[in-house]
């Protein structure tokens, strides 16, 4: 017997939660439910985390978080409490299987099945924040080594057990080089790992275009945090309705599993919600805690129900659907088809052990780290670079000089182009002028000459060569 923890959440919340537990419950899903309170009556209450320490104490006692949609309210500072739970719980990935259930479900695409793993704690999603300058905001974006391995040795080791055959990866390293090339770099020595599946890299726009007109050509597709955010909800929406699709958050000692959709407000309290998103993220549940026979029987009857037209509201179409229900009435659909298995679309069979067991991250030894340079970021709200040029070089030490200024990555001097917008943030790069590696010393040092001259410097970034490998962007036309 597990226990789980449930959070009926707000909205379509309670409705989507009441009908998955009936169905897992009539299958004879081995749980013992926990309910804890989060979302908007938390939040509204003054907690701006939008979850009480006791809940966090219950969730991280049972491991295991069955979590219905919430309403993050709007304004007033509010974090939003599934972004905190994946990154307090460390639940690096977020594993969300698209599946089209054509002819039964209208889609454009009737052979779509695939599972979008999307790396869930990291990029962009860091939320670190600043403004510099009167113009510039800057948002960092993060990725690690380890936030990499973990999410694509995850990829392959799901494709790996669920027996499909090929991981697609997607990022923008044209463009980030540093951050999307570590992202690319990692895929491909792990992929080596797994001579048996297949492995492609597409440029995230191109691969979103043909994921949305040609999904048929994916099967496991990994990707970065924002990237993974955006397109698994076009690919969800694509084989019919947002309303179809769970989504698990898998950690290395904790698990969360939800609907990938939100609380649709407007919809509460009308019986006219599809459970059936929160109800994949229930089946996915059972397997992760083992109870795979449940998740088989589960999956199989809802298969079942789908195909004989009993549709509610959102996937509803005349002419395909036969049968009009509200939320209520398609879980007892579901538990009355409960043995019973889809005779045209593909019944599932579930293997015992479908959770994966992953090696925890070991760091590796640290590698050879020289600094050469610094790029000193500064706010000036003249216009013409020689001019800037001139009064950083002021800073100038015997061996370190100005190298270049760029403007929002593109290099403004030397010989810049007039047609180039400026704005008031501007990056002054300073590198050794024989290639000797300077110290933190000469950094200070020249920032206090910046001072000096009354230079509004905002911040500094380091360059580094690692084991002698220059480890930071050219400026963009340099
Ligand atoms: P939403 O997913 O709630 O709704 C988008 C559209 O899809 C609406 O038209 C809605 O009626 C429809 N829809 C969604 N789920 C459905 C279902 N099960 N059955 C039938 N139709 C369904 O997105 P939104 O309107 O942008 O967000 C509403 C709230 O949900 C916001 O407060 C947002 O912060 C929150 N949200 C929560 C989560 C989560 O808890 N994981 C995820 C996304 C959004």
């Amino acid at each position: 017997m597990q226990t789980v923890t449930v959070a009926k959440g707000d909205g379509i919340g309670p409705e989507i939660m009441d009908a998955t537990l009936s169905i897992i419950m009539a299958a004879g899903a081995r749980i013992k439910v926990e309910e804890i309170e989060v979302g908007e009556k938390v939040y509204l209450a003054g907690n701006t985390s939008g979850i009480a320490k006791e809940s966090w104490d219950i969730i991280r006692k049972n491991k295991i978080f069955l979590k219905a949609p919430i309403t993050t309210p709007q304004g007033g500072g509010y974090k939003s409490l599934n972004v905190t739970t994946r990154k307090f719980l460390g639940l690096y990935a977020n594993v969300r299987p698209c599946m089209s259930l054509h002819p039964f479900v209208k889609t454009k695409h009737p052979v779509m099945d695939i599972v979008i793993i999307r790396e869930n704690e990291e990029d962009l999603y860091a939320g670190i924040e600043h403004q510099q300058t009167d113009e510039v905001v800057q948002c960092l974006k993060l990725i690690s080594r380890p936030g990499c391995e973990k999410i694509i040795r995850y990829a392959f080791e799901y494709a790996r057990q669920y027996g499909r055959k090929k991981v697609t990866c997607f990022t923008k390293d044209n463009i980030m080089k540093q951050t999307d090339g570590l992202f690319h770099r990692v895929f491909d020595e792990i992929a080596a790992e797994y001579p048996n599946i297949q492995h492609e890299h597409w440029i995230i726009d191109i691969g979103a275009a043909k994921m949305a007109d040609t999904p048929e050509a994916f099967d496991v597709i990994v990707m970065p945090n924002l990237y993974g955010d955006v397109l698994s909800d076009v690919a969800a929406q694509i084989t019919g309705s947002v309303g179809l699709a769970g989504s698990a958050n898998i950690g290395e000692t904790c698990s969360m599993f939800e609907a990938i959709h939100g609380s649709a407000p407007r919809r509460a309290g009308q019986n006219t919600a599809n459970p059936s998103g929160l109800l994949q993220g229930a089946i996915m549940m059972l397997n992760h805690i083992g109870q795979t026979d449940v998740a088989e029987k589960v999956q199989n009857a809802w298969l079942k129900t789908i195909e004989d037209g009993v549709h509610t509201n959102d996937i509803f179409k005349e002419g395909t659907s036969k049968k009009l229900v509200g939320t209520k009435e398609f879980a007892e659909e579901v538990i009355k088809n409960l043995g019973q298995e889809p005779s045209e679309l593909k019944k599932v069979r579930y293997e015992k052990g479908m959770s994966l067991n992953l090696p925890k991250y070991v760091r590796k030894s640290p590698s050879k780290k020289e600094l050469v340079g610094v790029d000193v970021f500064v706010q000036w709200n003249g216009n013409n670079p020689d001019e800037l040029a001139t009064l950083m070089q002021k800073t100038d030490l015997e061996e370190i000089k100005l190298s270049m200024i760029t403007n929002r990555g593109i290099k403004v001097w030397p010989e810049g182009f007039d047609e180039t917008f400026c704005t008031d943030h501007w990056r002054c790069r300073f590198k050794t002028i024989n290639g000797h590696p300077i110290s933190k010393k000469d950094i200070i040092e020249l920032l206090k000459k910046a001072e000096e001259n009354q230079i509004d410097t905002i911040k500094t970034e380091n360059l580094y060569h690692f084991d002698g490998i220059q480890a930071f962007s050219m400026g963009q036309g340099q």
